[in-house]
């Protein structure tokens, strides 16, 4: 396998139990990644 660039695809989104809103990508190769945002509580 050359170069391979990952085409980070939407998955869909979720809450963690802190609280947080949780964004998940993967690439067609399987290589999956989560993005996390911090939502303070005013
Ligand atoms: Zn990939």
């Amino acid at each position: 396998m050359g170069n391979h660039v990952h085409v980070r695809v939407h998955q869909g989104m979720g809450v963690s139990d802190g609280g947080e809103l949780i964004e998940h990508y993967h690439c067609r190769c399987g290589e999956t990644w989560t993005k996390s945002y911090e939502v303070e509580d005013e």
